[in-house]
């Protein structure tokens, strides 16, 4: 029996690619084998991989002046690629601090030597806010703009691109790429693990507009140098091979969902949903400002915090798993990537009915 699981990454995976990865697991395409055991330089799995980066680029609109990389150390390697690729030690870097994610790539662009300018920090909010658009400036002189458009911990999420002028923008996707449409050109660097929307955990995908290419520092390690992974299409050495195959399976299924449009649509439901169950009742509380909620991560507290653990056991039994929150924060995160369906929110929200009826 396949349970909702409300997982924050790894997540929960569409039904249709996990049963297609098993029916054609033991003999993938005919070739008696596995595609977990052929090699990244056979024929077979370089028209795979390239296979998953023309829909990757085609549901995303990605431009023919940005290339698309298949990366490995997560988006945490990625907080430390980003200054590595971009910038030089005692260069200026501009960061926008919305939670615990960008608080971390802040923590590794210090220790790569950067001067972070945090232009935007939502501390006094407790990181239960973006910034107003148009409320920071960014120095001329930066060498990007980092920000994260959606903070998986804290369930706050961008409903807008920030204006760095100029300036490289970056963005660490990893818990909403794929959930709706983005404009890719208003970005100069985008990357984001797998484990939420993509497939599973051990592939990252970066798209790197071409001008950003060429830049890295001379100590920069080849697998996180752009440029050296740019011009061996992924495979200087050896790539995560089935989590690609999955991206591809994953993205097939966006294809069929109606593409990000359609996806998007219900997800906004979806999360609109929980939203106003969470307002409707006096047990649970959201903190975040409403401009700021996210539709992939949904928090919310109980008003007596001794429910907590009752309601996710309960919740668990009834089939909804992997609601606790984050262990930094406690409370509850429904995490409702687009493999979720609007019934598993639909049964979560009935869950919660009855448990404040019961409580
Ligand atoms: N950024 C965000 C927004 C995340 O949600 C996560 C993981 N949950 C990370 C970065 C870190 O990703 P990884 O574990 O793949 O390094």
């Amino acid at each position: 029996m396949r349970v909702y699981n409300f997982s924050a990454g790894p997540a929960t995976m569409p039904l249709e690619v996990l049963e297609q990865a098993q029916a054609e697991l033991c003999d993938w395409q005919g070739s008696g084998m596995s595609v977990l055991e052929v090699s990244h330089r056979g024929k077979d799995f370089i028209a795979c991989s390239a296979h998953a980066e023309e829909l990757f680029r085609e549901l995303l609109g990605v431009p023919d002046n940005y290339k698309v990389l298949f990366l490995q150390g997560g988006a945490t390697g990625q907080f430390a690629a980003v200054p590595m690729n971009l910038s030089d030690p005692g260069d200026t870097a501009a960061y926008i601090n919305t939670g615990q994610w960008s608080g971390k790539a802040i923590k590794a662009a210090l220790a790569q030597g950067v001067e972070t300018q945090v232009v935007a920090d939502e501390e006094a909010s407790s990181y239960t806010t973006v910034p107003a658009p148009g409320s920071f400036s960014v120095d001329p002189g930066a060498r990007y703009l980092h920000y994260t458009p959606n903070e998986t911990i804290g369930g706050v999420e961008f409903n807008y691109v920030p204006d760095a002028g100029d300036v490289p923008l970056v963005a660490d996707f990893s818990s909403s790429i794929l959930s709706r449409p983005i404009d890719v050109a208003s970005h100069a660097l985008i990357y984001a693990g797998a484990q939420k929307n993509m497939g599973p955990s051990g592939l990252t995908v970066a798209i790197v507009r071409n001008d950003l290419l060429g830049c890295a520092r001379p100590q920069t390690p080849d697998i996180f140098n752009y440029q050296k992974m740019a011009t061996s299409d992924s495979m200087l050495n050896t790539p995560p091979t089935f989590g690609i195959y999955l991206l591809g399976l994953t993205l097939e299924w966006i294809k069929r969902q109606g593409g990000l449009e359609a996806l998007g649509a219900r997800n906004q439901a979806k999360a609109d949903a929980l939203y106003n169950a969470i307002d409707a009742s006096a047990l649970y509380h959201n903190p975040v400002a409403p401009e700021a909620r996210s539709r992939m991560n949904v928090v919310f507290t109980l008003s007596d915090p001794e429910l907590t653990p009752v309601f996710v056991a309960g919740a668990a039994e009834a089939g909804l798993v992997n609601l606790k929150g984050h262990r930094s924060v406690g409370g509850i995160r429904a995490s409702i990537y687009n493999a979720l369906p609007l019934e598993g929110v639909e049964a979560l929200v009935a869950f919660m009915k009855e448990f404040e009826a019961a409580h």
